[in-house]
């Protein structure tokens, strides 16, 4: 059994990979708060008790999908925002040695979602095209695959969508730029914009789906945002297909295909839901 851990800002998620012939067993998920607002004392007790939550009797190793630019030679953090304080320079290797006596392995969250769905989810019938993933959840995660492959260079950095420039002079983002895409697409940014002007986060796409005026004014804003951030990312990163996952994707629910479809793109949406991450840090752990 393989223990997979999905760090993300707000939760750590961990549960039990196994598998039997050619079939992932993904056992039962637990969640535990990062605690990042206690910085990096409170986020490694998170994480901690996140693994020692499962019976690890028969656990072979460690395979943990992380928030933040992942060294994946080292499964060392070389950067974060402040999303996770404290944590740039965090070995997951050494952690997961000295606490637990198991090797492990680390690899960015966005680009473990995005492995995931290539080898087990939406992306594997376009195995052989380029592929972007955009994971819009409480930041924007970002990630290319071409040529067979997540493109990546040492750092791991490659893909950081999120951060790339959507509105000149735009909101402050938590990595010190203004304008970032995750300032406008994340499952954060839409509450937020949601919120300002009384629209409930709750329903939106719903309300959108009935032709409530004012969430297709809303959903409006927001598939244009979509669409520059696509336009964007095309420039640096040319892809055939756009994988879209996250909390966000979920929220939109039957509503995805009619937000997304008349953008000049093909996007489809994420398959493996909550356990991409898993599946991705499995697929990285066991490759060698
Ligand atoms: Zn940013």
């Amino acid at each position: 059994m393989t223990i997979c851990i999905d760090m993300g800002a707000t939760e750590i998620k961990v549960a039990p990979i196994k598998r039997s012939e050619n079939r992932l067993i993904v056992g039962e998920l637990n969640k535990f708060p990062t605690n990042a607002s206690l910085g990096k004392e409170g986020i490694v007790d998170a994480l901690y008790r996140a693994i020692s939550s499962l019976n690890g009797e028969d656990a072979t190793g460690i395979a943990i999908a992380s928030a933040g630019d992942i060294d994946v030679n080292t499964s060392t953090i070389t950067y974060a925002t402040e999303n996770l304080p404290g944590m740039i320079g965090f070995d997951f290797a050494l952690f997961c040695k000295e606490k637990f006596n198991l090797p492990a392995k680390a690899i960015n969250d966005a680009h473990a979602a995005l492995l995931g769905e290539m080898v087990y989810g939406a992306g594997a019938e376009y195995q052989d095209k380029r592929v972007v993933m955009l994971t819009l959840g409480s930041g924007v995660g970002g990630g290319y695959y071409a040529g067979g492959e997540i493109v990546s260079n040492e750092e791991n950095d490659y893909g950081r969508f999120g951060h790339i420039c959507l509105e000149k002079d735009g909101r402050l983002c938590t990595c010190g730029k203004r304008g970032c895409v995750e300032m406008y697409l994340s499952g954060r940014s839409i509450h937020r914009d949601a919120q300002a002007l009384s629209i409930d986060g709750g329903d939106i796409f719903e309300k959108y789906g009935r032709g409530e005026p004012k969430n297709v004014e809303f959903v409006n804003v927001l598939r244009e945002n979509l669409k520059k951030s696509l336009d964007l990312i095309m420039q640096v990163s040319p892809f055939d297909v756009c994988i879209i996952g996250g909390g966000v994707a979920d929220w939109m629910e039957e509503h995805f295909y009619s937000i997304t479809d008349s953008l000049g793109y093909k996007i489809i949406r994420a398959s493996l839901g909550n356990s991409a991450g898993f599946y991705g840090a499995y697929a990285h752990y066991n490759r060698g």
